[in-house]
């Protein structure tokens, strides 16, 4: 049995996007939550409603420095995302993830506190293996431009796994693939954010390649109900396990359900591939269905309504 509230929780990159839904429902079971941000993402905005609870607290501090506080639990989502993002200064994603784990981890040490890593079906990297298990080592280019995500995010699962076998800290590795709503920064350059945004302002909806490669949209809310069920799972639970929605679809496919939902009069245009963007991607969660009995429930015309009634809120149309 479950037994929440009462528990200092940390949530590093907590003004992000998945961290500020994170946040919220962390407040809404009775907990006590500490929100570390730099900002080079998120926005107080996906948390300004947040600041004024007696519970919740916010720093800003860059997790690649150490930190110093007393807490129970740590969920460590901070580090940008989005390839826009990620690629702006390579190099300190590589520190975020792998400084930023050390931290943390070194934190979570000694304050004897459950660590979750917020890890990515990326660690795959472009995937020979489909669907992707968790047991797949993965196939990832280690010096091209998604290089510093991908690699960043596969040593800090190391450092959490060696953290585990060497000083026995409870540890929770799950593997994020493709998840969207709202809060998602507008101009983050997912394809979600993107063609809903081009749909509902009426610009061209850039298809990359020919859009024939595949994405497995997950909702955020499903998302982060997973997130806590795996932090609250018994200590053997450790992961690296796969959190996603199996429901697979071409990048088209999503552009057709973006003009047909918004209805707008945007017209698909093709764009270049970005260099190594994955082809297929989608996750197996039959770990996730057998020890965390988890399932994403929302569909994705469900879960488009919900991010495009947002965006439409905030580009005030
Ligand atoms: P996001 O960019 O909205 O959130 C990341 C947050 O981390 C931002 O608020 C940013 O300001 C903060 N941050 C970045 N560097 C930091 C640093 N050095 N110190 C402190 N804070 C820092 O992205 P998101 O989509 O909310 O992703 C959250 C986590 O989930 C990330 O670790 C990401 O790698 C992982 N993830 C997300 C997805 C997805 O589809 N959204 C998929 C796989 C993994
Ligand atoms: N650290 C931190 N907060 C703490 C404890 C440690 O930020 O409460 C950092 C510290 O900077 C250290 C890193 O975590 O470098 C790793 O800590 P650990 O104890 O594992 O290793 P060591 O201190 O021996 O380097
Ligand atoms: N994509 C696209 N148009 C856009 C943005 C992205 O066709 O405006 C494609 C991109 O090439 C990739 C897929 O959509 O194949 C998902 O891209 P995203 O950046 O959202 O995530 P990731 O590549 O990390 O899965």
């Amino acid at each position: 049995m479950l037994r929440y509230g009462n528990k200092k929780i940390l949530v590093t990159g907590g003004a992000g996007f998945i961290g500020s839904h994170l946040c919220e429902r962390l407040l809404d079971l009775g907990e006590d939550i500490l929100c570390v941000d730099n900002f080079f993402t998120g926005t107080k905005d996906n948390i300004a409603h947040l600041l004024t609870h007696p519970r919740f607290e916010l720093m800003r501090h860059d997790v690649t420095f150490p930190l110093y506080v007393e807490v129970d639990q740590i969920y460590n989502l901070a580090c940008p995302a989005s390839p826009i993002h990620y690629q702006f200064d390579p190099v300190q994603t590589t520190k975020t993830s792998v400084h930023g784990a050390i931290n943390m981890l070194g934190l979570a040490k000694r304050t004897k506190a459950t660590i979750f890593q917020a890890s990515t079906s990326e660690v795959y990297g472009d995937p020979e293996q489909h669907p992707q298990k968790e047991d797949y080592w993965g196939h990832v280019n280690p010096i091209g431009p998604r290089s510093c995500y991908d690699e960043g995010k596969r040593c800090a699962e190391t450092l959490f796994f060696d953290y585990y076998r060497q000083h026995d800290l409870p540890i929770r590795v799950a593997r994020i693939f493709n998840t969207y709503g709202p809060n998602m920064h507008p101009a983050d350059g997912r394809v979600v954010s993107n063609f809903i945004v081009q749909a509902l302002k009426g610009d061209n909806i850039t298809v990359y390649g020919k859009g024939d490669q595949t994405r497995s949209f997950c909702y955020v809310d499903d998302l982060v109900e997973g997130f806590i069920r795996l932090m609250n799972a018994p200590n053997e639970v450790t992961g690296p396990i796969n959190l996603g929605n199996p429901s697979e679809f071409t990048i088209l496919q999503l552009a057709e359900l973006v003009i047909c939902m918004t209805g707008s009069s945007s017209r698909v245009i093709y764009e270049p591939l970005p260099q190594d963007d994955p082809v297929r991607r989608q996750p197996d969660i039959s770990l996730a269905r057998e020890t965390l009995n988890w399932q994403p429930t929302v569909t994705l015309e469900e879960g488009l309504q919900k991010t495009i009634a947002y965006f439409k809120k905030i580009l005030e149309l």
